[in-house]
């Protein structure tokens, strides 16, 4: 309470926050397009009862926004003036998570409503009275900001103002503190406050800045697009768990095209993916093509409903980075395919420092790239062996992204395409055509293997140097 007034108290004396109101515009139900109905019934009915208890509560953030803007919104988020034990005595189905911020979860069935106190930012010379400890680290970044705030603080800790709307079912009415409806009618993407600061307080908004753009088909406003290029490397000191999170957001949600085009151009790529900054450096028409085409077939699956896996989609972001390491190692007198095997290692141990892969995505990027060694081998009974790895699919499909990127494979994808389709003797007749060619792969393994295994590795990774 004390700390509250404090804060209060000071904030005339801070420097003026840009787009950020102490009282907000409020739109009348006439004068915005929501309506009630289309929210989730759980969230009204939160949100009634936790205003029936004496506390503010709003519907707030992506699903007012989204709702704006005629996008069904992936979850429903409530804030409120209670705090977590008086939201839990409210509710039976609520369950407090997070230890240092606790939120509230609600379950009704399935659906899982996420309600929030209000939060403040901490404000910038402001040290923890409690600890010696500082919220913010040299560069400005913030460490812990886990203190509660009036709903005023609560709009100006938000990052973007098309994301600082609340909106209030029983009166209808939408509260818009930071000028949000006006960008969300001009399509623009608009950091509250000052940019730079906000950027350095928490990196991960420049992901989130293009992550919406990109949603949302908006533009970023000019002053909060200029500090992106200089600041892209604090993103290097992100925790990559952390990190980890946010890229599956940025790639699986259904734009991820339009993104990867966002974050090379605002050179944000760069710290996430450093290896296939380089590559596309060096190969940009291969690399771009080849990322750009996963990422493609990746949202179009998404719009689909069909699944993806991530391990799929950062085996395409990696593999371009793989020729060049592959071939130092061979310089240094290493086989091809020994070579191969240390160089995915490597890269993927280099990759997880930045962007913590889990072992249950790495490991089938792994396989998928061992299968592109394996699929140009298919005489005898490999190619039926082949066909039922779990991973075939995937391999295969890896395949004809690496031909659709101009990779020379000697027709490999059709002729998996082809067998696929073909019924017993036409597979018998198909694996006897092999032996005729002249390059068919891994008939008698020794000799064979020497003979081919320079077509092999170009089967395997080239197309990038
Ligand atoms: P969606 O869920 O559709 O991706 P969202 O806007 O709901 O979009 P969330 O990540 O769920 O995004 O965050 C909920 C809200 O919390 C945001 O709308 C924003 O107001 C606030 N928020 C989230 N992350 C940050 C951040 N790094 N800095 C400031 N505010 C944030
Ligand atoms: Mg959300």
């Amino acid at each position: 309470m004390l700390k509250k007034l404090f804060q209060s108290f000071r904030s005339p004396l801070r420097k003026p926050q840009q787009h950020v109101r102490t009282t907000p515009e409020v739109l009348s139900s006439s004068q915005h397009s929501l309506q009630r109905n289309q929210f989730s019934r759980y969230a009204v009915n939160i949100v009634e009862r936790l205003q029936t208890a004496g506390y503010q509560a709003y519907l707030v953030g992506g699903c007012v926004r989204d709702m704006m803007l005629g996008i069904t919104p992936k979850d429903f988020d409530v804030a409120t003036s209670a705090t977590p034990e008086q939201i839990r005595a409210e509710f039976r189905n609520a369950r407090i998570i997070g230890r240092r911020f606790k939120l509230v979860h609600i379950h009704f069935g399935r659906e899982i409503i996420e309600v929030a106190t209000f939060r403040a930012n901490h404000p910038i010379d402001d040290e923890d009275e409690d600890s010696n400890q500082s919220s913010r680290n040299e560069s400005g970044r913030i460490l812990r900001d886990n203190v509660y705030g009036t709903l005023e603080d609560d709009a100006q800790r938000r990052d973007f103002t098309i994301n600082a709307l609340y909106y209030d079912p029983v009166t209808e009415r939408v509260l818009d503190y930071a000028n949000g409806v006006h960008d969300i009618r001009n399509r623009l993407i608009r950091l509250i406050g000052d940019p730079q600061q906000r950027y350095k307080e928490d990196p991960v908004r420049m992901l989130r800045a293009v992550r919406f753009a990109a949603k949302l088909d908006f533009g970023i406003e000019k002053h909060s697009a200029t500090p992106i290029r200089p600041l892209a490397p604090m993103l290097r000191d992100i925790p990559s768990a952390r990190l980890f999170e946010e890229v599956l957001k940025l790639f699986l949600s259904g734009y991820a095209e339009a993104t990867f085009e966002m974050l090379v151009d605002l050179e944000l790529f760069e710290p996430l993916f450093p290896a296939s900054s380089k590559a596309l450096e060096y190969n940009p028409t291969y690399t771009h093509t080849l990322i750009s085409e996963a990422l493609a077939n990746t949202d179009l699956r998404i719009k689909q409903n069909k699944p993806v896996t991530p391990a799929f989609l950062f085996a395409a972001l990696l593999w371009p980075a793989l020729p060049a390491r592959v071939l130092r190692l061979q310089e240094r007198g290493m086989p091809p395919i020994p070579a191969m095997q240390e160089a995915a290692h490597e890269l993927i141990t280099e990759q997880c420092q930045r962007i913590a892969i889990p072992k249950r995505f790495t490991l089938p990027i792994r396989e998928i790239w061992d299968m592109q060694e394996r699929l140009p081998r298919r005489s005898g009974k490999r190619a039926d062996l082949l066909l039922e790895n779990p991973r075939f699919r995937a391999g295969y499909d890896f395949l004809l992204l690496r031909e659709s990127a101009g990779e020379e494979t000697d027709g490999l994808g059709e002729w998996w395409t082809e067998y696929q389709d073909a019924n017993d003797s036409g597979r018998r007749d198909m694996i006897r055509d092999l032996g005729s060619k002249p390059d068919a792969t891994g008939q008698g393994p020794r000799k064979r293997r020497r003979s081919s295994s320079g077509k092999r590795k170009r089967a395997g990774v080239d197309g990038s140097e």
